[in-house]
């Protein structure tokens, strides 16, 4: 079984909108096992766009188009699609009926032009846009389905979670389940960990482990294939296992979870409120924090942009970052003081370097780490940034 994908769209072609459609369904596809081998994106042209159609048609068991389903001239899937299968439009009063109803549900008057929309290949099976107007279709061809969906991201989604994926479910008896699992790691290069999870990722493995690098952080990203989801799982759990016991608290956290996120967990069920002192930051950890309701009412701070302005507030100016974040922690009455001293640039061979250094003390001790991070400013605060989170969630610790 293969699919492909055909963007419609100039747009796209322009480069003025970004064909995010594709990946999207892309990403649905692989969750039911579908393979994609091919991915084209072709402008609003009736005769280049039955072109592509007519070629995937001829490699391709499963053909899904999104765009151009629209209710103007330049909206072309809908005759490409036509001409491509040889099967005429032909009009669907139900399908007419549908549009009415959304448009009157609004307060909206159907313009003529919306009839066009009611018009799909002869034999194709309609499928209900509750979303939008554009009704989507599918073209049985053979043994090869067609599958045309509008352009709208939101609508479009909809359709292939809520109709393209239990079609191609039920036609094809498609099984297969994706699951994937994310570990997020802070302050470990995607290298160095490529070296300690090599093993794990060979080409072909199941469950695959691959890294996603982001600015400060790399996902460690556990994928299984599987009948159903709990297959799945039982293939990921020993994988995952063996990935923590080499990593061990690297691992900040799995899935959708943040190092500000864990960090506010941490301080609410401990019932503790924190301090925090950045300087050269701009604010970014407390940005970052306060963003999480967990924190917003548990963290205070100053934020500075050299230590000589702290003077004024009583702060050592030539102090430490240990030194500060006891002191902050002594101005905010709090349970923990954190500070981020991020230094000016020093011109090192290629290019300037940037020295930070981070302490968070409690009543009992403080922790430190020194580090010098090249990049451009902004790169270099989201760095800083993030080791000062990953401190902080290392101090709280249960
Ligand atoms: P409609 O009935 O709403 O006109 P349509 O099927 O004609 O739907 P288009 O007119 O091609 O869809 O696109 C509608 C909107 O969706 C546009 O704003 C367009 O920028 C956006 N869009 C279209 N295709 C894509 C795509 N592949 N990825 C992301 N956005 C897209
Ligand atoms: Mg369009």
């Amino acid at each position: 079984m293969q699919a492909e994908i055909v963007s419609v769209g100039s747009e796209l072609l322009l480069g003025q909108v970004v064909d995010t459609n594709a990946a999207t369904i892309a990403r649905h596809l692989a969750e039911v096992g579908l393979d994609l081998f091919y991915k084209t994106t072709v402008g609003d042209n009736l005769g280049r766009a039955a072109a592509i159609l007519r070629a995937a048609l001829g490699r391709s068991d499963v053909v899904i188009t999104t765009g151009g389903l629209g209710p103007t001239a330049d909206d072309v899937t809908r005759e490409a699609i036509a001409e491509a299968t040889g099967r005429p439009l032909v009009f669907v009063p139900e399908l007419l009926g549908q549009i009415e109803a959304f448009f009157r549900a609004r307060g909206f008057t159907l313009s003529p032009s919306n009839r066009r929309q009611a018009f799909i290949p002869e034999g194709a099976i309609p499928v209900e846009n509750p979303v939008g107007t554009a009704p989507a279709f599918i073209v049985e061809v053979g043994g090869r389905a067609l599958i045309a969906l509008p352009g709208v991201p939101r609508e479009m989604e909809h359709l292939v979670l809520t109709r393209v994926i239990p079609y191609l479910r039920e036609r094809y008896g498609l099984q297969a389940v994706i699951v994937s699992r994310l570990l997020r790691v802070a302050g470990l290069g995607e290298s160095r960990i490529g070296e300690i999870l090599g093993d794990f990722m060979e080409r072909g493995a199941n469950p695959t482990v691959g890294t996603m690098a982001h600015l400060g952080q790399v996902d460690i990203r556990i994928a299984a294939k599987a009948k159903d989801a709990v297959e799945a799982q039982a293939l990921i759990a020993p994988v995952e296992a063996e990935i923590r016991r080499r990593l061990g608290d690297l691992i900040f956290g799995v899935d959708g979870q943040t190092l500000e996120g864990v960090v506010a967990g941490r301080l609410e069920a401990r019932d503790l409120r924190l301090a925090l002192l950045e300087i050269g930051t701009g604010g970014l950890v407390a940005e970052r924090l306060t963003g999480v309701p967990a924190a917003a009412s548990r963290v205070q701070g100053l934020v500075l942009g050299t230590a000589e302005a702290g003077e004024r507030l009583g702060l050592p100016a030539r102090g430490s970052a240990p030194e500060l974040a006891r002191a902050v922690r002594r101005w905010g009455q709090a349970d923990l003081g954190a500070a981020v001293l991020l230094g000016p640039p020093e011109e090192a061979g290629d290019g300037p370097i940037h020295p930070a250094t981070l302490a968070v003390a409690s009543a009992a001790e403080t922790a430190a780490r020194e580090f010098r991070f090249g990049g451009d400013l902004r790169q270099v605060r989201i760095r800083a940034a993030i080791m000062a989170l990953d401190l902080l969630r290392r101090a709280l610790a249960p």
